[in-house]
């Protein structure tokens, strides 16, 4: 079938709409009509370097209808709302133990452009265009995924808002709720109020943290975490002290500053939680972790089992507590160039495309 895709062929240039051909569902997958996407901070990373070869078509925060189903297909029907998560194998010894985040095979198949067995299902003119981006490639009308990472969407929210439930919202919500684990009274420093840093203002709220420091460069979003539920927000560029003595630190940038400051912020046997590699080498102080008994702990997708997270989060949402559609702005999908360049430059936080 043909459809149209958002192709990255090149770092220099967003991923432009181009006609491309989707084989049909094999055993396992869905072929999903994408309604509409998120777009992460991640597809914007890997646009820009090259972790998945290109051409490539990204996106993982995908929502949509199934259209047609595979072989073995049990679970899912025609007509079935589905939100699409993370890709993972579900045999290894993490997804047995319901941590598919830390699927043995989450690069090769998250990152890898293709199936395990090295077929991919969108092609242009016959060539193999490199898809299956986190077992999606959702900047695309339709995706095929595997049924096992399609969450079953509630039929009376707009599908429209869901789709970064499944990555950006999750991981920063999961992250608090999850990898952390913070409990009432505890106190935890966000450094970068983004989409992932702002869901975790808000699950610091939901799980009663008494002391949430939200810390960004963009007063906007500062204002925003505030009214999200920060305490008390700090802007990095105004050489404003910094917090000390928390028992938690959340880093969502990549800025090797940020992450000695997030260490030293930590109080002793505090965890300094981070989402994404520092984008220079950086060399954490040994003794300071040591001294303090502190941990400091690599984060994916926010420790979370979508097919559990998910709903729990809607949840929160239908009980006010976790507005992030607060944090969306719509873009038509042919204006994915635009809702790129406004993402990275601040002044979007969640972009979504309609298909
Ligand atoms: P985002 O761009 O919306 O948020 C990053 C925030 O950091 C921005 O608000 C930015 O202003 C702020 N920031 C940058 N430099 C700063 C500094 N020096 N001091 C203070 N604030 C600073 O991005 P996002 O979508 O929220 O994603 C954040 C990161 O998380 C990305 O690197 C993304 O790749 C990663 N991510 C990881 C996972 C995971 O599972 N590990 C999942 C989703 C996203």
């Amino acid at each position: 079938m043909r459809i149209q895709a958002a192709v990255s062929r090149d770092a220099r240039r967003p991923p432009e709409l181009e006609a491309v051909d989707i084989e049909e569902p094999r055993a396992g997958e869905i072929l999903v009509r994408m309604v509409a996407t998120g777009i992460c901070h991640t597809d914007i990373n890997v646009h820009e370097r090259d972790r998945t070869p290109k051409p490539v078509v990204l996106g993982h925060e995908g929502a949509g209808i199934v259209e047609r189903i595979g072989p073995g297909v049990t679970r899912l029907s025609p007509g079935d709302r589905v939100i699409l998560s993370a890709n993972f194998c579900g045999e290894c010894p993490s997804c047995r133990a319901n941590a598919h985040s830390y699927c043995y095979e989450v690069l090769p198949r998250n990152f890898g452009g293709r199936r395990p067995d090295g077929s991919t299902p969108l092609s242009q003119d016959g060539a193999p265009l490199n898809a299956r981006f986190f077992g999606q490639s959702s900047f695309a009308t339709y995706s095929l995924a595997d049924e096992r990472a399609a969450v079953q969407a509630p039929d009376d929210l707009p599908l429209e808002l869901l789709g970064p439930l499944a990555c950006g919202v999750m991981t920063g919500a999961g992250s608090v709720i999850n990898s952390l684990a913070v409990r009432p009274g505890q106190s935890i420093a966000i450094f970068g109020a983004g989409a992932v840093g702002l869901s975790a203002v808000m699950a610091a709220r939901i799980v009663g943290a008494t002391r949430i420091i939200a810390l960004d460069i963009v007063p906007a979003r500062l204002e925003l975490a505030r009214e999200l539920g920060a305490t008390e927000v700090i802007n990095t560029s105004t050489g404003q002290a910094m917090p000390r003595g928390v028992d938690f630190t959340f880093n969502t940038t990549r800025s090797p500053e940020i992450f000695t400051q997030a260490l030293e912020c930590l109080a002793p046997r505090g965890v300094a939680g981070f989402v994404g590699a520092p984008f220079s080498p950086w060399t954490p102080d040994m003794f300071q972790i040591l001294s303090g008994g502190r941990t400091l702990r690599g984060i994916i997708g926010g420790d979370s089992s979508p097919a559990t997270c998910i709903p729990l989060l809607i949840e929160y949402y239908r009980q006010g507590r976790l507005p992030f559609d607060r944090l969306i702005r719509f873009y038509p999908f042919a204006e994915i160039g635009r809702a790129f360049v406004d993402c990275e430059h601040g002044t979007t936080i969640k972009a979504v495309l309609r298909m």
